[in-house]
C-alpha cells in the first residue's frame, strides 16, 4: 500500500471526512484491521482564508508548496489536496514537488463521463465557480459543459461555506437555499450537480434531492484509496 499525503485543514471539518472515507475504503477492500497509510498536514485555516480573501495566491502557493514538501519528506508518495479551491495552486505545487497530486476534478469528471453525462452544474466557493482552474479543466480535458449559479446565488453558496460549513454549522435554512439553487441548475439543463467544495457534503446529500449529485469529497477519497492500493 502506498502512503497518502493529505493536505488538509481547509477546513478540518472536511478533512475529518477524508480521513474517515479513506480508512473505510481501505478496510472495505483489504478487510480486517487494515487501514490507510497516510500523513495529514493540517493548516490553520484562518491563515489560508486570509490569503484567499486578499487574493494573495502567491503567498498561499508558498504555504502549499512547503506543506507538500513536508509531506514528501515524511514519506508521502502522493498528495491528496482536501479542498477544491486550493487546486488553483496545483501547478505551483507540481512544479517543485515530484510526487503525484491526485486531482479532485479529474476524479470527479471521470465518474460523470462514466455515467454518460455531459452537462453539469457546479457549486463551490466563488473562486471555484468563477475562476478558470476548475471549470476550465472540466471543459478542456473532459469535454463537459459546466453551468454555475447567477451572481446572487453564487454569493449564497460561497457565504454558507465560509460562514457556516467551515465552522461546523449545518443549517436547514441553508440547505433549502442550496436545494433551490440545485433545482434551478437542473432547470437550466444540468443533468447533475457537482458538490465542488469538500464541505457541501455535510449539508446536502443524495436523499435531499432528485438531482444526481457528484460529491467531490467522496470521489476524491475513493480515488486516493484506489491509487494507494494500485487498483
Ligand atoms: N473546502 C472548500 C473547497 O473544497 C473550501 C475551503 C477552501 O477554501 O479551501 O473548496
Amino acid at each position: 500500500m502506498k502512503t497518502i499525503g493529505l493536505l488538509g485543514g481547509m477546513s478540518w471539518e472536511s478533512s475529518l471526512e477524508y480521513y474517515r472515507l479513506i480508512n473505510e475504503g481501505v478496510k472495505a477492500r483489504l478487510g480486517g484491521l487494515h487501514s490507510a497509510r497516510c500523513l495529514l498536514w493540517s493548516f490553520d485555516f484562518a491563515e489560508i482564508e486570509a490569503l484567499q480573501m486578499a487574493g494573495d495566491w502567491a503567498g498561499a502557493a508558498r504555504q502549499m508548496v512547503a506543506a507538500a514538501q513536508a509531506l514528501q519528506r515524511g514519506g508521502a508518495e502522493g498528495i491528496v489536496n482536501c479542498t477544491n479551491t486550493m487546486h488553483r495552486l496545483v501547478p505551483e505545487v507540481e512544479a517543485v514537488v515530484p510526487i503525484p497530486i491526485l486531482h479532485i476534478a479529474d476524479a470527479t469528471a471521470q465518474h460523470i463521463l462514466n455515467d454518460g453525462r455531459q452537462t453539469v452544474g457546479l457549486l463551490g466557493t466563488r473562486f471555484t465557480m468563477e475562476q478558470d482552474f476548475y471549470r476550465g479543466r472540466l471543459e478542456a480535458r473532459f469535454g463537459l459543459r459546466v453551468l454555475t449559479p447567477d451572481a446572487p446565488d453564487r454569493a449564497i453558496i460561497h457565504d454558507v461555506i465560509y460562514q457556516e460549513l467551515c465552522l461546523g454549522e449545518v443549517r436547514d435554512a441553508s440547505r433549502r437555499h442550496y436545494l433551490r439553487i440545485i433545482d434551478d441548475l437542473a432547470g437550466r439543463g444540468a443533468e447533475a450537480v457537482i458538490l465542488g467544495c469538500t464541505e457541501i457534503t455535510l449539508l446536502v446529500q443524495p436523499e435531499h434531492t432528485a438531482v444526481p449529485l457528484y460529491d467531490t469529497t467522496r470521489l476524491h477519497a475513493l480515488a486516493a484509496v484506489e491509487w494507494a492500493l494500485g487498483l
